[in-house]
């Protein structure tokens, strides 16, 4: 039987691990069979507070591990396949068996978006990729397209620069949704060309990309652009395929939290960082989200504690 096990281990479930961990809860981390989350495959984080020159995603991702490890939190490299919150104690599942939980807290993140083209899956890892970081040294010396107007889109664009000769950012919109400076840094680079308000609609090539079917949105005019590669920077969606069919879930998806706190539809879930957070979706505020979960999670125990005791005492 745990205090609290925590399911995740991106900013959002290695920050509450830590305070849970200094509210001696003794955490059971689920940190996954790719610990780390997101930022994990990202490269250079600029705007992580207290690393001034950036960090890189994985070390940074390392440190939140060490720093909750050292606090005492157990971490455990497997991915949970199932759980029960409809009774208490709650149960999780993995390889190892099953533990049970008096108070959960889901930090599962979120999930890259596909186009959903037909070409899209069978060309994935053939020149169609969702990872500029995983995948940008396979395109040196080649044209590539990346589809996407947001941080992400920016970001892949300019790593992909490193070793692409060209690189063609496809945009359903005229507008870029990024941050002014990333998309200031997009527009002045060279090596980067914009197509707004334009979608790509298949990716051809019979063993590997070997170009891109775009349509202009507005005047529905079609063109085939040859590039050895595709990448997707359309955004994420949240991983709540553990608890969708158990927790109430917002009308976009994403793990409903009540009063302010994260306090989900059933006592003794909390739900923190990008698997219930469509706006903000930062390493920080997932953060201080995971931060803010071990803390409920801490007073909703106390509170439980504190109704068993005074139970026993009047029976
Ligand atoms: P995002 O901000 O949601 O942007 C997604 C982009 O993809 C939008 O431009 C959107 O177009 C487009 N899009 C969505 N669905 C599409 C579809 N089916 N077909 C074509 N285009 C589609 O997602 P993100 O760029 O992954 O960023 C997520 C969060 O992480 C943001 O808060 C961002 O600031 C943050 N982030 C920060 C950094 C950084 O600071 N270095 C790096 C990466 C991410 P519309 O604009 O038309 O909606």
């Amino acid at each position: 039987m745990r205090k609290l096990v925590i399911i995740g281990s991106g900013p959002a479930g290695f920050t509450a691990a830590i305070y849970a961990a200094r509210a001696q809860l003794e955490p059971l981390v689920f940190a996954g069979s790719q610990p780390g989350g997101q930022l994990t495959i990202t490269s250079e984080v600029e705007n992580y507070p207290g690393f001034p020159e950036g960090i890189l995603g994985p070390d940074l991702m390392q440190k939140f591990r060490e720093q909750a490890t050292k606090f005492g939190a157990e971490v455990v490299d497997e991915d949970v396949e199932k759980v029960d919150l409809r009774v208490n104690p709650f149960r999780v599942w993995s390889q190892r068996g099953v533990v049970e939980a008096l108070s959960v807290i889901i930090a599962t993140g979120a999930s890259a978006k596909w186009l959903g083209l037909p070409g899209e899956k069978r060309l994935l890892g053939k020149g169609v990729s969702g990872c500029a970081v995983c995948d940008g040294y396979f395109f040196k010396q080649k044209d590539v397209v990346v589809v996407g107007g947001g941080d992400s889109a920016m970001e892949d664009a300019l790593f992909l620069t490193k070793y692409a000769n060209s690189v063609v950012v496809v945009h359903r919109r005229t507008e870029l949704r990024a941050s002014k400076i990333m998309q200031q840094r997009a527009l002045s680079n060279p090596k980067i060309s914009f197509i707004f308000d334009s979608a790509v609609i298949d990716v051809l090539g019979e063993k590997k990309v070997e170009a891109v079917l775009i349509k202009n949105l507005k005047t529905s005019e079609t063109r085939t652009l040859k590039v050895d590669g595709l990448f997707v920077a359309i955004g994420h969606q949240p991983n709540t395929q553990l608890v969708s069919d158990q927790l109430e879930l917002d009308e976009r998806g994403y793990v409903r939290v009540y009063d302010q706190s994260t306090r989900t539809s059933i006592e003794g879930v909390f739900a923190a960082g990008d698997v219930r957070d469509p706006r903000y979706r930062q390493a920080v505020t997932a953060a201080g989200d995971g931060c803010r979960a071990a803390m409920d999670a801490e007073k909703y125990l106390e509170g439980k504690i504190h109704k068993e005791v005074v139970g026993a005492l009047k029976s």
